[in-house]
């Protein structure tokens, strides 16, 4: 199934967004999922152009509110496929706390961040996941501020599904994106997505020479929560692969018995759609 769509991105070239993009279409066609029941939402950024260049249903919502919109798009039709994609800036500090409720909420649906480290859109100031010491046009001397840890942040909100790729590695990269939509519950990923034009420190050569595969260790176990806890919070190294996962997670729909598609209820009758909410709650 081609998820791509007529239009021609208009990224930088060589962005990692590219990579990263096709990952995701790679894994929703590998899911067995088409356009038409496909739902892609993004937000603002570089990466929030997402869904102008998928071919499916797509939302491009409000900074920092695309998880929101996608739950929304989950409830009101579960037999969507929901996917939500945005940055590091829009996921991390304007959205940082639907991203800690979506995590525990555990929606069925996956969250895919292309992960910079630097605002591309507005030409280079410091993100939340940028390092300490790396000098940019608002931290001309360093940011003097430790960076976020998304893992670490999803791992302390009740994540069931954490994981972590590299968009240059493709294959790799399309595997996990692919773990997360099969995942019963909220599939995170954070994708390592460089920024040629902004960020000459997280390079392609940085992560091809530092990145440490977990699939790659025999005695890794995604669902030993000790383990993952020690390489979310090793600060030397970076990794990819899937981090964690609770294989007894329940999603939050299957919880509630959001099970029928709301869609189709008339915005006329709204005593119908309230029926429906007190049903619920
Ligand atoms: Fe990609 Fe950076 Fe260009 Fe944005 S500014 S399109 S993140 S390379």
């Amino acid at each position: 199934t081609d998820f791509k769509s007529d239009k021609q991105p208009t990224w930088c070239p060589g962005c990692g967004d590219f990579g990263t993009m096709n990952g995701m279409m790679k894994a929703l066609a590998n899911t067995g999922n088409d356009p038409d029941n496909t739902f892609v939402v993004a937000g603002i950024g570089c990466s929030g152009k997402i869904g102008t260049y998928m071919h499916s249903y797509a939302l491009h919502g409000v900074h920092g509110r695309a998880l929101p919109v996608g739950i929304g798009v989950k409830t009101a039709n579960p037999n969507l496929e929901v996917m939500v994609a945005g940055g590091d800036g829009d996921g991390y500090s304007i959205g940082a706390g639907h991203f800690v409720h979506a995590v525990r909420r555990n929606v069925d649906m996956s969250y895919c961040v292309m992960d910079n480290r630097i605002y591309g859109l507005t030409k280079g100031q410091f993100s939340p996941t940028s390092r300490e010491d790396f000098e940019t046009s608002t931290s001309p001397d360093g940011t003097h501020q430790q960076p976020v840890n998304p893992l670490a942040l999803a791992l302390s909100a009740g994540g069931t599904f954490i994981a972590q790729s590299f968009s240059s590695d493709a294959q790799r990269h399309a595997e996990i994106v692919q773990k997360a939509i099969e995942h019963d519950g909220f599939g995170f990923v954070n994708v390592y997505s460089p920024c040629v034009t902004f960020n000459d420190v997280d390079t392609y050569d940085y992560f091809r020479d530092s990145l440490v595969d977990v699939g790659e260790d025999e005695d890794y176990d995604p669902t030993d929560i000790e383990q993952a806890t020690e390489v979310i919070m090793d600060g030397e190294k970076e990794y990819q692969g899937v981090i964690y996962q609770d294989e007894d997670s329940v999603p939050y729909g299957e919880r509630m018995g959001f099970t029928e598609d709301m869609s189709d209820i008339p915005d006329s009758a709204p005593e119908n759609a309230m029926d429906l909410v007190r049903e619920f709650y």
